[in-house]
């Protein structure tokens, strides 16, 4: 036999034993017999002595074309093997679940933020603007300026973190931004202030040192308290459902004339009655009132204007605690459960 004979043979048994594997452990067998560092191919080339000089180009040319061939023949036959590891094990699922233990962690905002977001977009729809002030203030603005005299007990230490060697401070309620938004702009004005709030308090289930709070400001003329009940009514209902009922109070906060705390009807339990709001069928959501006309000329003197005239100008305020609502959103009696990072808690709110 000739040796372009034998290449020839070895070719076509070759590409057989190529097409034949039926998987990747049968194909690497036939790559070692015939492509391998000591297979067919390699011993083949070694027979190159034995041709005949004249015939060496052309031997040569078929034994690189035979080579090129085989390397391809086996490349497309890996391919359409799949990986090894799948094509010597059972067939891969895609849309098989992993284990639990497999799963990546999928994140999700902090029921605060959600409910924050949830304010907002209630709010919103209502036609309220979110702004935002500063978390470090200063006595103008956390007191002065909403009307709480110099003698009021909130100005205290024990109330307010005030920083050291000076007078400024952690703001302590979000009412502050009412006040630099009159400040730099005119009425009519309608915002909201969700933010972080600052107080001296004792951790335990109920208080935290750091919370937050939203503020809300309409500022028009002709606005009532029948305008405040109204948009606190649609807020509720949308917050707990329809059918929730809102109640007032009568109060006292510095910066409004006439103040109430505004509880809506139970969410757990409709209003007759349970251990979430201690058998009242009420809870408190916070507090709201009429701007005190003390706050607009506070307002005007900072201005240097007339611009909240409050003869012409009336507005409302309402403040309350997220917390406070996320805890009646979603069922929750510990507010220390929002701070602790605790997953078990986090992926079930
Ligand atoms: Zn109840």
């Amino acid at each position: 036999m000739s040796f372009l004979d034998d290449l020839q043979t070895l070719r076509t048994e070759a590409l057989a034993a190529f097409g034949a594997a039926k998987d990747a452990a049968a194909l690497e067998q036939a790559r070692i017999r015939f492509l391998g560092a000591k297979g067919s191919l390699k011993a083949f080339a070694k027979r190159m002595k034995e041709v005949p000089p004249a015939e060496k180009p052309q031997a040569g040319k078929q034994l690189n074309e035979a080579s090129a061939e085989l390397e391809a023949a086996f490349a497309a036959a890996q391919a359409a093997c799949g990986k090894p590891a799948a094509a010597s094990g059972p067939k891969l699922d895609v849309t098989e679940p992993l284990p639990p233990e497999q799963r990546p962690e999928i994140g999700r905002r902090h029921p605060l933020t959600r409910t924050v977001d949830r304010l907002r977009e209630l709010l919103g729809a209502l036609g309220f603007e979110v702004v935002e002030g500063p978390e470090v203030e200063d006595e103008r603005h956390n007191f002065d300026d909403l009307n709480i005299p110099a003698d009021h007990p909130s100005r205290d230490s024990f109330d307010t973190f005030f920083l050291d060697g000076s007078r400024a401070l952690l703001r302590s309620q979000t009412s502050t931004v009412q006040v630099r938004v009159m400040e730099s702009r005119k009425p009519p004005l309608r915002v909201i202030a969700p933010g972080r709030v600052y107080r001296p308090d004792k951790i335990d289930a109920t208080h935290a040192s750091t919370f937050h709070q939203i503020e809300g400001l309409y500022v028009d003329r002709g606005v009532s308290m029948a305008d405040l009940r109204g948009t606190l009514q649609l807020f509720v209902e949308g917050l707990f459902g329809a059918g929730t009922r809102v109640r007032f109070r009568p109060s006292f906060f510095p910066f409004t004339e006439p103040s109430a705390e505004m509880d809506a009807s139970c969410p757990a339990c409709g209003g007759s009655g349970c251990n979430v709001c201690k058998g009242t069928g009420w809870v408190e959501l916070g507090g709201c009132g009429m701007v005190d006309p003390n706050v607009f000329l506070a307002v005007n003197r900072a201005r240097g204007d007339n611009a909240y005239d409050p003869e012409v100008w009336t507005g409302f305020a309402f403040g309350f605690g997220i917390e406070r609502m996320a805890m009646r959103r979603h069922g929750i009696d510990d507010l220390r459960l929002f701070l602790e990072n605790d997953l078990r808690f986090l992926r079930q709110v």
